[in-house]
């Protein structure tokens, strides 16, 4: 007899899982009956390219059969089956889903995929169990093996009888204690129950063979009790129930059950749609962005079904890379069954379908923007990043639909604002849509570029995400209205308009000359600045590229060491200035020191790193003293 360890990383999450990932130990037997339909699914899949393989329906079943003399729950199903080295790597890892590489392997022939993201699910069976046996024989193989374990000590693994191929799940039912009553798993009522709460979706009959008082035949008042098997699941999908019969618990039921997150989601669209096309969606919007969301890993996709049936798991045609947060499925009673993935992105009707489904997702995210405020936020922190990059990407191709669905901070509200709301809110004499970028709102706020612009009463827009101003320089206007950084050179304000006098100008051309070659190869300019009202020093930038996307552009792999074209700006009415001019009569070294701590402080402040830290402190000192 083997006896395997889990994996070590299994055998902790196993520990965990089986007390704390879910609050009700109940939905155990929701995990077994979707692994169990996955595996009716992936027959049915082999069936759909295998000419050798029919699926008859009628064969194909989940059944739940509590027995209690023997304190057992067996969860049994006619679908593909495990092979040895399946019970092991599948039932033995938690952290690798069976799903998961079953989907590699299959992904460039059919390019579907099946449900299930993490290997968990089945692991719940530990949460009411002390014994799992899985008893399984897998299509196209003449031996069958039992697996056995009890719990995170390991399994054991042996072959077995079984006649034909699919699983069985045989629990071993824990003894009840003070908290916990195991037994009423083993209620025919109770199973009937959680299958209902739970399952009734799931596309294949869920079977139970239930007791039933019946009048005797011939007389009426007699019982006997007879057992007959009956479908537990309503199977009836829900995408053809009337919406006006169903609920918004229907809904999330079915996103859970569904797997496609584990929060709830915010939003459903149900899509009915009878005319040139014919089909119904269903499409959710999640509330929280999966681990994976902004990672290559993560695959966009809704499943899509013809006719009731499913023939792909993740259809990426059918949802544009910036809606691909989007969740759920299609069915289209005009499709193809035997329908290849080649061929599917060549379907005019998939394309028309897929067409309409974003508009439909753009106008319900632009109603949640109004009506719901409050989940359009929440929508906007978990995908807000992805809307942006929609605006960036392909050229800009797609900044008109997705311009209304953006928003930033603004300085005014001290919340979350539209483009739409901003320009209506534009002052009288105001050119600009004004913004400025930094690390966080707290930075940007103090920063002195942001002084003349705010000192005007303008709103100004933070933005603190890289992408934010790579995607408002593709948008490059909205209603008209240019987009503005607070550090550009010009800010379209009149004050910062006036050049500086021509006098001013002979007076200072020394000193500014000066302080240019000593921050030779630093700074392309240095110059009177007109923005700045308390701060003595900033840096703002000439031409397109501004600091903050030479910040972005640096520490990306292969950035070309693109540079903006920094410009030290003096403030002529801060004290500082007095004292750079009187160095530069005076004291040469004393004007070269002056102008490196100002250029190293309006680097602080910029978010910037200085070059030599330990020689700008000493130059600090050096003033001191
Ligand atoms: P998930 O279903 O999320 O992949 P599970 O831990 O529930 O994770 O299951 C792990 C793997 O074990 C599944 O992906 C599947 O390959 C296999 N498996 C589980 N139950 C069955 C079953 N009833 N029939 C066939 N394979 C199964």
């Amino acid at each position: 007899m083997e006896r395997k360890q889990f994996q070590a990383e299994s055998k902790r999450l196993l520990e965990m899982m089986i007390n704390s990932i879910y609050s009700q130990r109940e939905v155990f037997l929701r995990e077994l009956i979707s692994n169990s339909s996955d595996a009716i699914d992936k027959i049915y899949y082999k069936a759909l390219t295998d000419d050798s393989l029919t699926f008859d329906k009628d064969s194909y079943y989940i059944k739940v059969i509590p027995n209690k003399e023997n304190r057992t729950l067996t969860i049994k199903d006619t679908g593909i089956g495990m092979t040895k080295e399946e019970l092991e790597n599948n039932l033995g890892v938690i952290a690798k889903s069976g799903s998961l590489s079953f989907k590699k392997e299959n992904e460039t022939k059919d390019g579907h995929n099946i449900i299930g993201q993490f290997g968990v699910g089945f692991y719940a069976a530990f949460m009411v169990a002390d014994v799992v046996t899985v008893i399984s024989k897998a299509l196209g193989s003449d031996e069958a093996y039992k697996w056995e374990s009890e719990g995170a000590d390991g399994y054991t693994i042996n072959p077995f009888e079984k006649d034909i191929v699919g699983t069985e799940i045989i629990l071993k039912m824990k003894e009840n204690t003070e908290e916990e009553n195991y037994d009423e798993y083993m209620e025919e009522y109770r199973l009937k129950s959680i299958i209902k709460k739970y399952s009734d979706f799931i596309r294949y009959p869920i079977k139970m063979d239930v007791k039933n008082r019946k009048l005797k035949e011939g007389t009426d008042s007699e019982y006997e009790e007879i057992t007959e098997e009956q479908t537990i699941n309503s199977m009836i999908p829900i995408w053809r129930k009337n919406k006006n019969e169903l609920t918004e618990e229907d809904y999330e039921k079915f996103y859970q059950e569904k797997h496609y997150g584990f929060d709830k989601p915010l939003k459903h669209i149900h899509i009915s749609v009878d005319g040139t096309i014919r089909y119904n969606a269903i499409l959710f919007i999640p509330e929280n962005s999966p681990f994976d969301y902004y990672s290559k890993e993560y695959e966009k996709g809704l499943e899509l079904y013809s006719n009731g049936v499913l023939i792909m798991n993740k259809c990426g045609d059918l949802l544009p890379d910036y809606f691909s947060f989007v969740k759920g499925m299609v069915d289209s009673e005009d499709l193809s069954l035997n329908i290849s993935r080649e061929m599917l992105q060549h379907d005019r009707q998939l394309k028309l379908i897929a067409k309409n489904i974003s508009k439909k997702i753009k106008n319900e995210l632009q109603s949640l923007m109004k009506n719901e405020r409050e989940k359009y936020d929440q929508f906007y922190k978990s995908f807000g990043r992805q809307i942006k990059y929609g605006v960036y990407s392909d050229f800009g191709a797609n900044k008109e639909t997705l311009q209304d669905l953006l928003m930033f901070y603004s300085s005014k509200e001290k919340k979350m604002a539209s483009l739409e709301e901003y320009v209506s809110r534009m002052k009288d004499d105001q050119k600009y849509i004004y913004y400025a970028a930094g690390e966080s709102y707290e930075r940007i706020e103090k920063l002195p570029q942001t002084e003349l612009v705010a000192d005007r009463g303008y709103e100004i827009l933070y933005f603190t995400e890289d992408i934010d101003e790579f995607s408002i320089k593709m948008l490059m206007s909205y209603k008209d209205k240019e987009f503005k950084s607070v550090s550009s050179g010009d800010l379209g304000i009149e004050e910062e308009n006036q050049k500086p006098t021509e006098a001013e100008e002979k007076e200072n051309e020394e000193l500014f000359s000066t302080m240019k070659e000593i921050l030779a190869g630093k700074v392309t300019d240095v110059r009177i600045s007109k923005r700045l009202k308390s701060h003595p020093v900033c840096l703002s930038a000439d031409g397109e590229v501004t600091i903050e996307m030479e910040k972005v552009l640096s520490i990306m792999p292969d950035s070309q060491n693109v540079k903006a074209n920094k410009v030290l700006e003096i403030n002529p009415s801060h004290e500082v200035f007095q004292s750079l001019k009187n160095a530069l009569e005076k004291d040469q070294d004393k004007l070269s020191l002056y102008t490196n701590l100002l250029f190293n402080q309006a680097l602080l402040i910029e978010g910037l790193p200085i070059t030599d830290p330990v020689e700008f402190t000493n130059n600090i000192c050096k003033v001191m003293v």
